[in-house]
């Protein structure tokens, strides 16, 4: 049996009040760092109100006469799941561009067929709020039945601003319908909208001088993010849009080095990127700089599925350099449309090679990093109580297994929301 080490995690407050309810009979994967999944065999979880007080083996649980008792029937308990990285608000799909593809057309055929990044932003635009909350709902409830209890939803299909504000405004209606913890990232540098063709520096002049103030003055983000690349926007470009999230006090992430190498990692890590995302191309110079800065790399393995990339990001080096590897859905109409986080565990280790400890660490305390939330992420005493319940033998299952999902049941916030354990 191993313990999970007394430590207090960076984010953690001190529980206030008495234990109010003690989940027993149950192993816990901690994902506190050090013993393998941070687990304890035959645990009790104690709650004070929304938070942990204590976790450990059975025995030693503290007495907490008052306390509501909860057997959970010998399952496993992880941290509430964090998907760190979607885009889930949009309207429509892309289907009919999927079948195009795979009947033999070429990328220009589909775009003059309407298809591509334009028919998502045309349909988005098009949409009410209640349609895209609609529609996103269903893939925000899939994530749920995994036992997501937290996730980052980005902008980047209005591209002007009234739109690019209405998905801000669904994403945070998300976190209002549902009970699960919803941030919110301005990716107004997504693509070129039609209407700036050839502008492309007119359009990040937009971004700078009118749409990010006004998403940053009204509240609707918690970061700003951008796609540099070839086919999106320049280094220099992405520059200008991370000083504008400074000047706004708004952390910034980004997605990096997907198609090709272009020191994307490198320049997150120089602006102290919370993360760099996708990485398949990322030079050591860069995983180096992100080590240093404290930059999460999140990985995203739906996409590199979907468009039969080839490049696999550096994992070895990443590992070397001891950068925290985070895992996410990158749910999308293009080129991830995926909403199971477990099936990410599961390419996570198959494709990318990660351990199943090191895929279900990137889902869950890794996640939690690059979103700068350091109260979740962990079980661990002054963290949120956000809980997965699994009817597993061991937490190598959750990776292993696919398309069976084991969830029985989910708490958020010392509350359950579904299910049971
Ligand atoms: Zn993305």
């Amino acid at each position: 049996m191993t313990r999970p080490p007394v430590t207090t995690a960076a984010g953690a407050r001190a529980a206030s009040g008495p234990v109010t309810t003690v989940i027993e009979n149950v192993h816990v994967a901690t994902m506190q760092p050090g013993a393998p999944y941070g687990a304890v065999r035959d645990a009790a979880i104690a709650l004070a109100g929304e938070l942990v007080a204590w976790v450990g083996p059975r025995a030693e649980c503290p007495a907490a006469p008052a306390a509501r008792r909860v057997d959970a029937r010998g399952r496993w308990a992880t941290p509430g799941l964090v998907d760190c990285h979607t885009h889930l608000v949009y309207a429509g799909n892309r289907a009919a561009e999927f079948e195009m593809r795979l009947a033999g057309a070429t990328y220009e055929e589909i775009a003059r067929a309407g298809g591509g990044i334009v028919s998502t932003v045309q349909a988005t635009r098009a949409a009410t709020e209640e349609a895209l909350l609609a529609q996103a709902l269903r893939r925000v409830d899939a994530l749920r039945r995994e036992g997501v209890t937290t996730l980052e939803v980005k902008s980047g299909y209005g591209l002007e601003a009234a739109a690019e504000a209405k998905m801000l405004r669904v994403a945070r209606a998300i976190g209002r319908e549902r009970p699960l913890t919803v941030r919110t990232t301005f990716l107004g540098a997504h693509a070129l909208p039609p209407e700036y063709a050839g502008r492309a520096d007119d359009y990040v002049e937009a971004i700078v001088e009118s749409m990010l103030p006004q998403v940053a003055a009204e509240g609707l983000a918690d970061a700003v993010d951008a796609f540099c690349e070839r086919i999106a926007f320049t280094a220099d470009q992405t520059r200008r849009v991370f000083e504008a999230a400074k000047r706004h006090g708004l952390p910034v992430k980004l997605h990096a080095d997907q198609l090709s190498d272009g020191n994307g990692a490198l320049l997150a890590a120089r602006h102290g990127a919370l993360s760099a995302d996708h990485l398949e191309y990322t030079n050591a110079a860069g995983v180096a700089a992100m080590a240093q800065a404290g930059t999460v790399a999140v990985l995203l393995p739906g996409a590199f599925y979907f468009l039969r990339e080839k490049e696999l990001p550096p994992v070895e080096t990443l590992r070397r350099h001891g950068v925290p590897m985070a895992i996410a859905t990158d749910c999308n109409p293009g080129s991830s449309p995926i909403a199971s986080l477990l099936l990410m565990l599961s390419m996570a280790c198959t494709l990318f090679r990660l351990t199943p400890e090191e895929a279900l660490a990137g889902v869950t305390r890794n996640a939690a990093l690059a979103l700068g939330l350091g109260d979740r992420g962990t079980i661990a005493p002054g963290l949120v109580a956000d809980l997965a319940f699994w009817d597993i033998g061991a937490p190598a299952e959750l990776a292993y297994q696919v398309c069976l999902n084991a969830c029985v049941g989910v708490w958020r916030s010392g509350q359950p929301v579904f299910g049971a354990p």
